[in-house]
């Protein structure tokens, strides 16, 4: 979930009494909390400093049945409760609970519950080396040398399969993603399939750790959500498995769909949510340590940054910890490439440096990204917040940017606000600020940014580019409410010009599943808990719209053929991307020059018109091939041009080549 507010406001100077406390708490950062299972049988571990006691219910089944025994732990070293059992007790169920200020409190899975059953409620002992897919030691994600080669789409699992056209037998489920050779009943690719004919990198899968809404009892309810509750972050969401009281199926089911998407050479990179959690006093963080992991207000009651209750408190040690080998964990358990931080400001900068120094050793090629601000005021100081505005501080992190996003089609909140591509004039320099990927250019006016007014990246491999995702209006949507009088065919024009924008823009691209055939969320702008006839993809927009498709998968090819427009530092940006004088509004126009990344063509020039007239620019002469003009695209050539001045058709992008 996330509300696109920066907010850097007022910060209390010094921490509360209440979260000064927390700080004096012993860490403990052995990689043997929770369970342990070897040849010596079962080990339990808690940390929890305050508590007077501590013990362990293990249970024959993942729900409703009676602790089969209950075994009392003793503290150790570093507010660390342990007890042992002689027994493997592989196929058992457990829980934690501890004594706190006199009290027993709920049971608990433990916040690192690697496997879990039905609703999360109970964590199971498994052997993990049984869920490994055929192959699994092999598995590899794809080798992608920097971030800006990428090509993210982001994808909710049910959205992705769970439409009847999908033609997929496993809808909803992880396992869809495993399923080749699926179409529509008109013979379009659907699933796997779809991505690798659209041809991106990486699919960014929204969360799919076990979150709170969805009962996982009751999955013929149809019940639908984005996953934007946390409950278990060690553990698969039951409700894409096909047995959510299946600890094993959870988890191998996850394990098959990334290596599915592998062996179709494209990255898994995972929504994580680390910022808050779905329950206050009853979530695994405050049944572990109560008020520790959190961070409050003066008066006690927990601080909101992240406007849904709470907000985690990351520069607190054994947070931290948390954060740090949970992510490691899934890198290394389920082979994930990617991490896309939710509301990452709520986090501190040091956390999110340790999160990716911590990455690059597991694998080199992984990524981290994330929203760059937060959703509401935070204790955090603002120098310290993860912001967009200091990801120049965090080596390795991209941070999204929502200045092309808002430039290009309007305001993310005004419905029918229009941008750059929908022709309201006023967002130029905005535009070419994320041309530039947010990095000091000698043409690049930052005082005329509309959302930033400073090159605040200092790498391109620093921003990720977009125009539309899960949250708010969806592209479709936000062009029939800022265009209600136009056509579709004009709408699909002016998706084609800002997709367009956001492909040739250095970064990182990134895009929202079925944008590609031009789906819609019938104008819903926040559909975390709409029914499947909202959210689900209508896949037979796909021959609707088979011209929209075949100009998202040339742009993306454009993009990784072509490496001028993923340049890999800021200084070559300054160095070969040069714009060329405009007065008229609506119109950007710049070349590419002297083979730019050491692409094939020795020029490039790409000319935007957000105008709903056509424009004349001057292009020098020369034997251009001509690749974009009048809403088509072919990276092949469309035709030829020997410049001059040269006619951009209304709402488009001119793009010209010369080797
Ligand atoms: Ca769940």
């Amino acid at each position: 979930m996330a509300i696109s507010i920066l907010s850097v406001g007022h910060s209390p100077a010094q921490t509360p009494a209440v979260d000064a406390k927390y700080e004096t708490f012993p860490a403990y950062n052995g990689s043997d909390l929770e369970l342990t299972v070897d040849a010596s049988g079962t080990h339990f571990a808690l940390w929890s400093p305050e508590a007077s006691a501590a013990r362990v219910n293990i249970y024959d089944t993942d729900r409703n049945t009676p602790a089969v025994h209950v075994l009392d732990m003793t503290k150790g070293d570093s507010g660390v409760w342990r007890v042992s059992v002689p027994q493997r007790l592989y196929g058992k169920f457990y829980t934690f609970q501890i004594l706190h200020n006199g009290k027993w409190l709920s049971e608990t899975p433990g916040i690192w519950a690697k496997a879990v059953g039905a609703n999360g409620e109970r964590a199971a002992i498994i052997d993990f080396a049984a869920t490994d897919p055929e192959g699994w030691d092999a598995d590899r994600g794809p080798q992608v040398k920097a971030m800006t080669d990428a090509v993210i789409y982001e994808m909710h699992h049910r959205d992705f399969s769970e439409h009847p056209s999908s033609g997929i037998v496993n809808k909803g489920k992880f396992i869809a993603l495993t399923e080749k050779g699926t179409h529509t009943p008109a013979g379009d690719k659907t699933g796997i399939d779809h991505l690798k004919e659209l041809g991106v990198t990486h699919v960014h899968i929204l969360p799919s750790y076990d979150y709170n809404s969805v009962d996982e009892t009751n999955l013929q309810a149809n019940q639908y959500n984005w996953g934007y509750d946390p409950y278990n972050y060690n553990a698969p969401e039951g409700s894409y498995s096909t047995n959510p009281s299946d600890p094993e199926a959870r988890v191998r089911e996850m394990k098959e769909m990334v290596k599915a998407l592998h062996d179709a050479g494209i990255g898994v990179i995972m929504d994580v949510v680390y910022n808050h959690t779905a329950n206050n006093d009853d979530s695994n963080f405050s049944l572990t340590a109560p008020g520790y992991f959190y961070r409050h207000r003066p008066d006690g009651s927990y601080s909101d940054a992240s406007g849904c209750g709470n907000e985690t408190a990351s520069e607190r040690e054994q947070m931290r910890d948390f954060i740090v080998n949970s992510v490691k964990y899934w890198a290394k358990e389920y082979h994930i490439d990617g991490f896309r931080f939710d509301l990452m400001a709520i986090h501190d900068i040091d956390t999110m440096n340790a999160v990716a120094a911590a990455l690059k050793e597991v694998n080199p090629n992984i990524f981290v990204y994330g929203e760059g601000w937060t959703a509401g005021d935070s204790p955090l100081p603002a120098e310290r917040r993860a912001l967009k505005e200091n990801v120049a501080k965090m080596e390795g992190i991209a941070v999204f940017s929502d200045d092309i996003r808002d430039a290009v089609k309007g305001h993310y909140s005004d419905a029918s606000d229009r941008g750059f591509a929908t022709g309201k004039p006023g967002a130029e320099e905005t535009v070419k600020i994320g041309i530039v990927a947010a990095t000091a250019h000698p043409q690049v006016d930052y005082s005329k940014g509309n959302n930033s007014k400073f090159a605040y990246a200092s790498s391109p491999t620093q921003i990720v580019n977009y125009v539309s995702c899960h949250d708010d209006l969806m592209l479709t949507d936000k062009l029939r409410k800022s265009l209600p009088d136009a056509s579709e065919a004009q709408r699909q024009r002016a998706a084609r010009l800002a997709q367009t924008i956001v492909f040739t823009s250095q970064g990182t691209p990134f895009m929202f599943a079925g944008e590609e055939i031009f789906r819609d969320k019938k104008g819903v702008h926040n559909s975390y808990k709409s029914p499947d006839s909202i959210n689900a993809i209508d896949w037979t927009l796909k021959h609707d719209n088979a011209d929209q498709f075949a100009y998202y998968q040339q742009l993306i090819r454009l993009r990784k053929e072509h490496p001028a427009f993923r340049l890999a530092s800021a200084d070559e940006i300054a160095r070969h991307l040069k714009f060329d004088k405009t007065s008229q509004p609506n119109v950007i126009s710049y070349a590419l020059t002297d083979h730019a990344g050491g692409d094939t063509w020795r020029d490039i020039r790409v000319v935007f018109n957000g105008n709903t007239e056509a424009v004349t620019v001057k292009i020098p002469k020369g034997k251009w091939t001509v690749i974009a003009d009048d809403g088509r695209i072919n990276v092949d050539g469309l035709g030829t041009s020997s410049g001059g001045t040269l006619t951009v058709a209304p709402t488009s992008a001119l793009i010209l080549a010369r080797e």
